[in-house]
């Protein structure tokens, strides 16, 4: 009986390695996807300050273009000024150049800051490039990192299956059915210690009767709780001192 419990508890060791090795496996692909659209995010972000500067530009040549016309229209204003011949007709030729004049430092005020504006972007541009530059490389480094752990992981189980096969040959078909049996519906975990009598996975008590049977190791036990197989937690400790 104890060589088969030393069994049992050896295999759910390796069960437990090789299922917390398989979460890690399938985790690696959702990280994976997490680091690639936040990388997307920033270009996109990127993309969407380029279109607003480019935009910007296009506004920036378009105001410079209505200024110059402006600056046309107020030179044909003053040559028209000097031809003036009466009071009324100069009066009204000088109050088009002021408005004019007007319009042009308007539009003046409205280039310089756009100007300014457009310097700040261009400088937010290029620092978001570098970064994004320096961004991609540590994506890059981590993608392999992440595949090369997806390469160590699959050679882990490999050999995980392996040892376990191994001491699966060495079990009690009949109990090795049922341990696999239990694990399959018991979220991969078939046998628990107990200890001060309570079972070790679900927590609850087992009775006094059972709990003084299991110490004397005869039979395998179950947990009246959760049915996983049961042991002595004190055996596990005796178990692993002869094991050396
Ligand atoms: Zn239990």
């Amino acid at each position: 009986m104890e060589e088969q419990l030393k069994k049992l508890i050896e295999l759910q060791e390796l069960e437990s390695q090789f299922q917390a090795l398989q979460r890690e496996k399938l985790s690696i692909p959702k990280a994976l996807s997490e680091i690639e659209k936040k990388y997307k995010q920033l270009v996109a972000q990127l993309e969407s300050k380029r279109q607003i500067l480019d935009d910007g530009k296009k506004e920036k040549i378009a105001f410079e273009q209505e200024v110059s016309e402006l600056e046309n229209s107020l030179s044909r204003s003053k040559r028209r000024l000097l031809e003036m011949r009466n009071n009324r007709e100069y009066q009204a030729c000088l109050r088009e150049i002021n408005g004019i004049k007007r319009d042009i430092k308007e539009k003046e005020d409205q280039l310089l800051d756009l100007m300014a504006n457009l310097e700040a972007l261009t400088e937010e541009v290029a620092s978001d490039e570098e970064s994004l530059e320096g961004k991609q490389k540590d994506f890059e480094k981590k993608k392999k990192k992440l595949s090369r752990k997806i390469s160590q992981i699959k050679k882990s189980l490999a050999l995980f299956d392996h040892q376990r096969q191994r001491v699966s040959s060495n079990i009690d078909p009949v109990l090795l059915n049922k341990f696999n049996f239990i694990k399959d519906k018991r979220n991969g975990v078939a046998i628990a210690a107990v200890q001060n009598g309570v079972c070790q996975v679900c927590h609850m008590n087992i009775p006094p009767q059972t709990f003084i049977e299991l110490q004397k190791n005869e039979r395998m036990h179950n947990c009246p709780n959760c049915q996983r197989f049961i042991y002595w937690s004190g055996f596990q400790v005796n178990a692993r001192e002869e094991c050396g």
